[in-house]
């Protein structure tokens, strides 16, 4: 019943809330606004689509909660046409955010089955997102360098792979931590050498598992 309702109310309602929690840019809200999250949630979580809360999307992962989607997206400074890297694609959602606000999107998931859910959402829909099924710790060489690079895990440490594909001007946004708790780094490439960093505190991810990330599950 509810997955066939547009169901706008909800999302100005989850909007207003993220207004009020202190998202301010414009685009994001209104990419908020128009992208249906309540496809990229399960059947049985569809109740709590528009909550503001990380739900679970099957093999032990979540769909990050729209505040944290929002505050990272705001980050990242998204820009028409900007060539954006995304690190754990999961639901599809931050992807489809990023895509809405006319970035082009390189996504990349190490779970098989979220990956082919996800792959087989977007064409159902006519979603360009290009994707890729691999580590994403090691990022996607082909298309580098990235105007920015969004990565939805939390690791130990900035993988130094990812900061060598972000193109000058760009911005990596990382949630860096132990396995609980994490802070969010972002880090802006001033030139061929130089990057500035800024984080802020208490972020919780689901582990980034990887060559460059946690070793294990
Ligand atoms: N962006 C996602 C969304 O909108 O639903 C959030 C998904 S969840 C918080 C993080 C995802 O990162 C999981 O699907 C997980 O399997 C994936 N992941 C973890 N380590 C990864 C890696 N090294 N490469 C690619 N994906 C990874």
């Amino acid at each position: 019943m509810l997955k066939n309702n547009n169901r706008e109310k909800d999302r100005r309602e989850l909007v207003d809330l993220l207004i009020g929690r202190g998202i301010k840019d414009e685009k994001v809200l209104s990419a908020i606004l128009k992208v249906e999250r309540h496809k990229f949630v399960l059947d049985a979580m569809q109740i709590h689509a528009y909550k503001d809360i990380a739900l679970p999307i099957g093999s032990g992962q979540t769909i990050s909660q729209p505040f944290t989607v929002a505050f990272m997206t705001e980050k990242l400074n998204v820009r028409k046409g900007m060539k954006v890297l995304e690190i754990g694609t999961g639901s599809g959602y931050q992807a489809a955010i990023l895509m809405e606000m006319g970035a082009k999107v390189f996504s990349i998931e190490r779970q098989h089955d979220l990956f082919n859910n996800t792959r087989a959402l977007f064409e159902k829909n006519g979603w360009r997102v290009h994707m890729r099924c691999s580590d994403g710790t090691i990022g996607w060489d082909d298309y580098a360098p990235y105007d920015g690079i969004i990565v939805t895990a939390g690791g130990p440490s900035i993988p130094m792979s990812l900061l060598k594909q972000l193109a000058v001007g760009g911005r990596l946004v990382i949630p860096v931590g132990d396995r609980e708790d994490q802070v969010l780094k972002i880090i802006y490439r001033a030139t061929e050498t130089e990057f500035d960093e800024a984080e802020v505190p208490e972020f919780k991810f689901v582990p980034l598992i990887g060559r460059n990330g946690w070793k294990k599950a």
